[in-house]
């Protein structure tokens, strides 16, 4: 079981191990102003964008030991087994640790990758706060990262191509007995906070006719969003109502306040933003119809990802001459390199996990699955920096 959450002495540790690793492979190592990490092998051409690859490894508390960890070792064993075998990089090849993939201490997945995107601002960044109120600013200097957040921005064209080894998160591949899982797309969550505010009153009193139910208009927008994702007839489009908080929360009231909270995901972001707008025009009719009030909020609507075609023909070479079976595959967890295709050419490759099981202490993917998916990367790094 791990628990390692960013900036803890857990997140430190293993920060400082990995570090040591890269050292000993003669890796050059570079951190910016929020711990993302960079272990270089320098090219023959340094002047060269290098290619990137690499995760995290802060993990979720009770969380396995694969998620991340997988594509931070994996990767640095691929580039230590191309050093091993004498192969001379053209490009630089370079790891990538991403501080903070996890939502668990600031509430905003891929703090790290978000920031080298540009997605997230400095002033953004320093606005975040963990549940003591701490700050990221407070937190990062504890860590000896200072620095100025407006050098976490890379610039476009810092990374020719990148590309994450990861655990699926998902049983597909485990389940029709594929070694790799060749990743065409990364689907991106939208989340919208809802408000509904009704008419409370006593649930015998008030009778049914001109009733301001809050958690019955909240009953009429979850259909709607089912429906909006249905529609679509992409099996990539889903739409969940994950939180539904009801006030006062008593059986012999009426429920004056309801809140809810949507997660949408597509890989076509025309299509996702259709369904979030199906659900806006829900509640305008909700609310419109039943006299109650409700406020929508977009929190994230990040835009999905579509991978890389000569990354792809390269995992797939790769693939082919190492004997491996492979499937091309949407990712459907957003990952880091969601981000890192807003400032570069990205791919993923995904190895089995035991039942699709993942962010759970049992977690587990087979030294021969992590074996392959090593190697298939250290063949691909190997074609795109030559
Ligand atoms: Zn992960």
């Amino acid at each position: 079981m791990v628990t390692r959450i960013v900036f803890s002495e857990a997140d430190m540790r293993a920060r400082s191990f990995v570090k040591d690793l890269c050292t000993d492979a003669g890796l050059a190592i570079r951190e910016d102003a929020i711990g993302n990490t960079f272990a270089r092998w320098e090219g023959s051409d340094p002047a060269l964008a290098p290619i990137g690859t690499g995760s995290h490894v802060d993990a979720i508390p009770n969380a396995g030991m694969y998620d991340g960890c997988v594509g931070v070792l994996g990767g640095l064993e691929a580039i230590r087994v191309l050093k091993q075998m004498g192969f001379q990089p053209r490009r630089s090849i370079e790891l990538v640790i991403f501080t903070a993939e996890e939502p668990t201490r600031f509430g905003i997945g891929c703090l790290g990758s978000r920031m080298m995107s540009g997605a997230l601002s400095p002033a953004q960044a320093s606005a975040l706060r963990d549940k003591d109120g701490w700050g990221l600013d407070d937190l990062r200097a504890d860590a000896g990262f200072t620095g100025s957040l407006d050098s976490v921005a890379l610039r476009p064209g810092r990374f020719h191509q990148f590309v994450e080894l990861h655990i699926e998160q998902g049983p597909l591949l485990e389940e029709q007995g594929i070694d790799l899982g060749l990743v065409t797309h990364i689907a991106a969550p939208a989340s919208l906070r809802i408000v509904i505010e009704g008419e409370g009153g006593h649930a015998g009193g008030k009778l049914m006719p001109g009733r301001k139910d809050a958690l019955v208009a909240a009953a009429e927008l979850i259909l709607a969003l089912e429906a909006a994702a249905k529609s679509t007839g992409a099996v990539d489009t889903v739409g969940t109502v994950g939180v539904c908080e009801v006030f006062p929360g008593a059986v012999n009231s009426i429920p004056s306040r309801v809140r809810l909270e949507a997660d949408i995901r597509d890989i076509d972001r025309a299509r996702r933003d259709c369904v979030i707008d199906a659900l806006k025009t829900a509640c305008y009719d909700s609310a419109t119809q039943r006299g109650v009030e409700i406020k929508t909020e977009v929190v994230n609507a990040d835009p999905p990802a579509a991978c890389d075609a000569a990354i792809l023909a390269a995992m797939e070479e790769a693939a082919k001459s190492a004997g491996k079976t492979y499937k091309k595959m949407v990712s459907r967890a957003y990952h880091d390199t969601l981000f890192m295709a807003r400032v570069a050419s990205v791919a993923m490759l995904f190895i089995p996990c035991r039942g699709g099981v993942s962010h759970r202490p049992d977690e587990y993917a087979s030294p021969e699955w992590i074996g392959g998916g090593v190697r298939v990367l250290a063949s691909t790094l190997a074609a795109l920096s030559a």
